[in-house]
Order: C-alpha cells, then sequence, then structure tokens
C-alpha cells in the first residue's frame, strides 16, 4: 500500500510482542506514520505474557504454515547481534509415557515429522526412562524406583530434537522496546491503561485512558494480550486463562552439571522443564490451568453485560502464588525427573495469562463491525517465537494482503482443530476466586 494511503496515525494497544513487532513494521514501511503505543505499565512488563526468563524457540509444527514461518523467525532470531545473545540452542526433550492416549499419539505424531523435517543428526531417540533420565543427570545416574516413588513410572521414552532452542525472553522485550525508542516515529505512553475504545457510530477514533484522557488516530490496533477481551468483544474466539510456573535456586556445582540439559517436557503430565539459566531452574506444567470469569459492560455497546475470563496476576493482586494442588502434582512429577528439586522451596512461583483461542490460531483481523479497529492477539501459548516476523504479517493484514491461507486461518470467526503445538492437559481451569477469594 502506498504511504499516502496508509493511516497518518495509529495507537497500538499493548507493548507485547504482538505490539512491538507491529509498530517496528509500521515504522520501517511508512516512516511518516505517527505511532503511540499505549500500555499500562512500561516495558518489559512484568505480567505481561512476552516476560519471562525463557521461552522455547522451535520450528517443529505439524502445520507446515507455522512451521515455515517459525523456521523463518528462529534463522532471523540466530542472525540477529541482539537477540542471539541470549538464545541458547540446546534442544528440547518430549517425553511420554507411552500408554493409550491423545498425548502418545501427539508424540508418535511428532517423532516422525521431526525425523522427516530435521537432520538425523538432530534427533536423538531415548527408548528407556533410564536413558530419559541419564540424558539429563549423566550416565549411571540412578533413576528413582516405582517403590520409591509409589507409582508407575511416567517419563518413559523421548526423542530429542537438537534445533530447538531456549530464548530470554525479558531481555529481548527490552531489546524490541529500545529499538522502538530509537525510531522517531514511534512513541510510548506507559502507565495509565485503557479504559475503552472511543466508538460512535461503528467507527473507533481511538481510546480514551483511565485517567480520562483521550487519545486520537486513524487506526487502532489492540494487541493487549490475556486483556484483549476487557477492549473489544471477541465473542469467544479467544479465551484467557493462566498456567502455574515456578523457580528453584540451583548451586553453581548443579548449573555446571545440568548446563547443556535440553528443555524436556513431558506431554502425558504437562511438566515442562527449563534447563539453568542465571542461576535457577524453570518449571512449569501445562495443566488446564484458572480462570478470572468477571461480568463486564460489552466493550462494543458499553450496556449490555457479558462474562469474560480476565487476568488477575501478581501485579493487580499481590500476593498470588501457585495454587497448592497445582504445586503438589509439579512436585510428585518432578520426584522422578528432577528428584532434587521436588522437596525444594520454590524462589518464586507465578500464573503467567495466555490468551488462549480454541483452535491455537492467533487472531490478526480487521474489526468485523468497526471500521478503523484491527485486532492481533490470541498468542494461545506460542506466538513468542514469531517476534521477528509477526509485525510485518499483522502490518501486512492491515493493509489487506495477509496472504489468504494467513487470513483465513487467522480470521475473526474460525473453524478446525488445534494447529498450536504445546497440548494443554485436559480438564477445565479453575475459577481463582474459589482458591482465593475474590
Ligand atoms: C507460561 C507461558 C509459556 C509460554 N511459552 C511459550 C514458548 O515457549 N514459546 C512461544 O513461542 N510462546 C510461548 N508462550 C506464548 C507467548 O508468550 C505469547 O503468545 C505472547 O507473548 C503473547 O504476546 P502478546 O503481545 O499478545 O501479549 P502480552 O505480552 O501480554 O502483551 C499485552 C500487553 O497489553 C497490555 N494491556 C492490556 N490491557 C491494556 C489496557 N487496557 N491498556 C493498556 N495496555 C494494556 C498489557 O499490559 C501487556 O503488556 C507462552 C505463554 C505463557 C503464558
Amino acid at each position: 500500500m502506498a504511504d499516502s494511503k496508509f493511516p497518518s496515525s495509529i495507537i497500538i494497544i499493548g507493548a507485547g510482542i504482538f505490539g512491538l513487532s507491529t509498530a517496528l513494521a509500521i515504522s520501517r514501511r511508512h516512516p511518516s506514520t505517527k505511532i503511540t503505543i499505549i500500555d499500562r505499565l512500561t516495558p518489559p512488563i512484568e505480567d505481561g505474557s512476552s516476560v519471562d526468563t525463557t521461552r522455547c524457540i522451535r520450528a517443529d509444527y505439524a502445520d507446515p504454515i507455522y512451521a515455515q514461518l517459525a523456521l523463518e523467525a528462529q534463522q532471523k532470531i540466530e542472525a540477529d547481534p541482539d537477540l542471539s545473545r541470549y538464545y541458547f540452542k540446546q534442544g528440547m526433550t518430549f517425553v511420554c509415557d507411552g500408554k493409550p492416549s491423545r498425548f502418545t499419539d501427539i508424540w508418535h505424531a511428532q517423532v516422525k515429522l521431526a525425523r522427516g523435517r530435521h537432520h538425523q543428526d538432530q534427533i536423538i531417540s531415548l527408548s528407556s526412562s533410564q536413558e530419559v533420565f541419564e540424558r539429563i543427570h549423566g550416565s549411571g545416574s540412578e533413576l528413582p524406583t516405582k517403590t520409591k516413588l509409589g507409582r508407575e513410572l511416567r517419563w518413559n521414552k523421548a526423542y530429542c530434537n537438537l534445533d530447538d532452542a531456549f530464548i530470554d525472553a525479558r531481555e529481548c522485550v527490552r531489546i524490541y522496546y529500545e529499538r522502538c525508542l530509537a525510531q522517531p516515529s514511534i512513541t510510548f505512553q506507559c502507565g495509565v491503561a485503557v479504559d475503552h475504545l472511543n466508538l460512535i457510530d461503528g467507527i473507533c477514533h481511538g481510546v480514551i485512558l483511565e485517567d480520562g484522557s483521550v487519545h486520537k488516530a486513524e487506526k487502532l490496533l489492540v494487541a493487549a494480550g490475556a486483556w484483549s477481551s476487557k477492549l473489544v468483544f471477541l465473542e469467544g474466539r479467544m479465551y484467557s486463562s493462566a498456567i502455574e510456573v515456578a523457580w528453584f535456586k540451583v548451586t553453581p556445582e548443579e548449573e555446571e552439571k545440568w548446563k547443556h540439559m535440553s528443555i524436556t517436557t513431558n506431554l502425558s503430565t504437562g511438566l515442562n522443564v527449563f534447563p539453568p539459566y542465571k542461576g535457577e531452574i524453570k518449571v512449569l506444567r501445562r495443566s488446564a490451568g484458572y480462570c478470572n470469569t468477571v461480568t463486564i459492560e460489552n466493550p462494543e455497546d458499553r450496556k449490555n453485560k457479558i462474562e469474560v475470563s480476565l487476568p488477575r496476576t501478581s501485579i493487580t493482586h499481590p500476593g498470588m502464588h501457585m495454587p497448592e494442588e497445582a504445586e503438589k502434582l509439579m512436585r510428585q512429577d518432578l520426584q522422578e525427573i528432577m528428584p532434587s528439586l521436588a522437596q525444594r522451596a520454590f524462589d518464586r512461583t507465578k500464573l503467567c495469562w495466555l490468551a488462549q483461542a480454541p483452535t491455537a490460531d492467533f487472531l490478526i483481523a480487521p474489526h468485523p463491525r468497526i471500521s478503523g479497529l484491527h485486532v492481533a492477539t490470541a498468542g494461545s501459548a506460542h506466538a513468542w517465537k514469531f517476534l521477528p516476523v509477526i509485525g510485518d504479517l499483522v502490518l501486512d493484514s492491515m493493509e489487506g494482503h495477509l496472504s489468504p491461507a494467513l487470513t483465513e486461518k487467522w480470521a475473526w470467526s474460525l473453524e478446525g482443530r488445534d494447529g498450536g503445538n504445546a497440548p494443554r492437559m485436559d480438564g477445565k481451569p479453575v475459577e481463582l476466586r474459589e482458591i482465593f477469594g475474590e
């Protein structure tokens, strides 16, 4: 699209990976467009999905479209002199218990795919619990017995994809924030949240902040992650829930011993253990998670009431921590794969909010009823890795020339099955008020 036709001013709500990457893409393609990024807080935003000690970077998607985009993004991260300083290609080991279940089926499909797409030397097979254990703890390490665990072993067979990596997500968001700050066309407005969008007769004119100030722009992009439903009625296209994450301090000796381990994840139990980084090990569970259902005014008419789940974080609710039941399950699982951490006190825990789509496909589309409004959200626990490419794709969508395949995949309405590659455990998210009260 020629610059003369592109909006002269744009507001982006949200300084996560969607918002920052899009702002940079716009500043490159349309240097005369004035971009304002608005966020509740100043980046890197601690309770945003994009900010964390680590994120997985990998291209082993079953879906060829995501696989191609993820590969392109991974290559860009590797070639980026700033991001690559925080990128560690130590592989990812995918484990399952081998019992008949959808997770074992996913595991079998993944191995086949990995063997077909990657060089044979990059895929390592681990055919027993002992081999899985030794891959982390070294040869001859003593695997806990069934008797000691009081249950069957569940980390039974695995493959490791050495092309997979982890990255320091906080540092990379800081790098993107600083790149945005260096652009003359980008301004930040941080510290006060957007209260609502300024909608008049089906046209979006900008936003009203919680302090009452009015900000106008020709075009608005909502990239507010798990908070997006507060600003736009998403009609079930995205659902906010949180999963539990914990950090353990490790000693220098432990860090040395485990420094070459790969990210290790058990598809059957949902446990995901990261290699030690900066003196700590991060563990998360891909559980059904937690939600916080509240009744709000429909953002479209600001009259009718709707029920949505919205983030309740350690910033909005200090003292939030991992629920006891989740801690119990995490420790049970650790007893088998990281026994020395199973009883260790957590350094800290967090409920990390994500914007989940029913099919795990992002939502990058114009609003179907409101002109001047675009949405880029529903990262669904797998969008971070697309940081270097997602902004240009959001911009393609805003300009109306996103490829037909991606337009369909990221449309407002969608049908189909889960296209992501971080399957969640069965069950329904638990209401946080049932655990922590109002
Ligand atoms: C535990 C966990 C593990 C994950 N692991 C991986 C992984 O290994 N690999 C991977 O690729 N992806 C992973 N993801 C997914 C990835 O992190 C997210 O998809 C991605 O970061 C989403 O970015 P975002 O920009 O949509 O959201 P966010 O980073 O949350 O940004 C949204 C921003 O909007 C702001 N905002 C919200 N409401 C308002 C308002 N009213 N006014 C002003 N500002 C507002 C918020 O403050 C926030 O900064 C994981 C996610 C989680 C939660």
